[in-house]
């Protein structure tokens, strides 16, 4: 085990964040991971098992191990006329995924294009883009228990998938790393075009998966920034899930508002309640200078001045206090704060 002390991790996370790792290894097979696990039990230390870093907010330098998982590999499992079953290790990187696919003709990710990040995150959020989730073609999850330090197989109908959220989130959070999982595509292609932007965008009824994957690259490029230039984590609350009443409430207050009926009550837009309080394009002074959102979408905190976490957290905290005094509506944190 190639074990490193006080590592910057400013490269290891979008948001630039330039935060130290006491402890770093990077493991590139299932016996180092298992080392390295059992080396923070032995040592009661906290661990972050990171991939792409692209959906995470460090508050501070990181007292613990941070587990850089390396694993590659994509294997076809089987092939039939329809379905087609196939093998991804976690340190793939997801986009590359999607367009290796494509160049195969499996098909069913074409949706999910552009997400930065590995394919080993990709169930913890249930990772999700206009209409789409991994959910609809997820076969299974294979990783490390940490509290028997064995490998096993958690089946899709057991990972708890839902918006934006998995079992990885909840019962088995810190219990269990992903190394590999398989996908369930098909060599049929069945266009989901539900979202207004990508229809728009897209300007015909019969799209090839090809066309739907470099459209949805397009309007992407249009209105995210590139972590590379422009350091973020994507979109930094959740969408928040509310009550029938609650939105029935709000909707009369402003007929405007974007809303979504979903199986328990209404999916509103976060970005929408964050440009109506006036965050789209906010630029930080004083102890928030460096950092601000996005002109194109206010829902985005970007981080040009690669600010220390806590001056992330500060600011994240005045637009919930604002959303929540000029709504009543309590906004989440989507990246995981460490
Ligand atoms: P990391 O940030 O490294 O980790 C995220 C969390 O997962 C951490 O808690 C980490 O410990 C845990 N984790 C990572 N790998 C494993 C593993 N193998 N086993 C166990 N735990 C693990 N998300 C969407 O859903 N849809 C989008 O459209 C989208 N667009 C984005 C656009 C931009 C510009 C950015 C910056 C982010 C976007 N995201 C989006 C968020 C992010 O890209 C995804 O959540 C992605 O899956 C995170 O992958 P990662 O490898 O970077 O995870
Ligand atoms: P958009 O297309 O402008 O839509 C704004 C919001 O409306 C989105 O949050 C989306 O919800 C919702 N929405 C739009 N059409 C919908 C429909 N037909 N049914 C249900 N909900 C609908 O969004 P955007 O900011 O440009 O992002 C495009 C897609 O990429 C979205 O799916 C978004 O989630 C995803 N994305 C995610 C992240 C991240 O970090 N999580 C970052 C960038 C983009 P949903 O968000 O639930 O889809």
């Amino acid at each position: 085990m190639n074990l490193q002390h006080n590592v910057p991790l400013q490269d290891y996370n979008t948001l630039a964040v330039p935060a130290l790792a006491r402890y770093f290894v990077a493991v590139h097979s299932e016996s180092e991971l298992q080392e390295a696990v059992r080396f923070s039990q032995e040592k009661a230390l906290a661990r972050l098992v990171l991939g792409g870093g692209s959906n995470i907010v460090l508050a501070s330098d990181f007292d613990g191990l941070v587990i850089y998982l390396c694993m590659k590999g994509i294997t076809l499992a089987s092939s039939g006329a329809e379905r087609i079953k196939v093998g991804v290790a976690a340190g793939e990187n997801w986009d590359a995924l999607v367009q290796y696919s494509l160049s195969q003709g499996w098909y069913g990710l074409e949706n999910l294009s552009a997400i930065p990040g590995n394919v080993g995150a990709a169930p913890i959020q249930n990772i999700g883009a206009y209409g789409v989730e991994i959910s609809s073609v997820l076969g299974s999850v294979y990783g490390l228990d940490v509290d028997t330090l064995q490998y096993r197989q958690i089946e899709r109908s057991e990972c708890e998938l839902a918006y934006r959220d998995s079992i990885f989130k909840q019962s088995l959070k810190d219990r269990f790393v992903i190394t590999h999982i398989d996908l369930q595509l098909s060599a049929v292609s069945a266009p989901v075009l539900t979202y207004p932007a990508l229809v728009e965008a897209l300007g015909e009824k019969e799209p090839t998966p090809q066309r739907i994957a470099e459209t949805v690259r397009q309007v992407r490029g249009q209105k995210l920034p590139n972590p590379a230039e422009l350091p973020n984590a994507g979109s930094f609350f959740k969408n928040p899930l509310v009550s029938e009443t609650i939105f029935r409430e709000l909707k009369a207050r402003y007929p405007d508002m974007p809303a979504w009926a979903t199986a328990s009550g209404y999916k509103l837009a976060a970005g929408w309640l964050l440009e109506q309080a006036g965050w789209r394009g906010f630029e930080g002074e004083g102890e928030l200078s460096g950092l601000g959102t996005y002109s194109q979408q206010a829902l985005v905190m970007i981080n040009p001045g690669r600010c220390l976490g806590n001056a992330i957290l500060k600011l994240a905290d005045q637009i919930k206090h604002s959303v929540q005094t000029r709504f009543g509506i309590a906004l989440e944190i989507e990246p995981r704060v460490y």
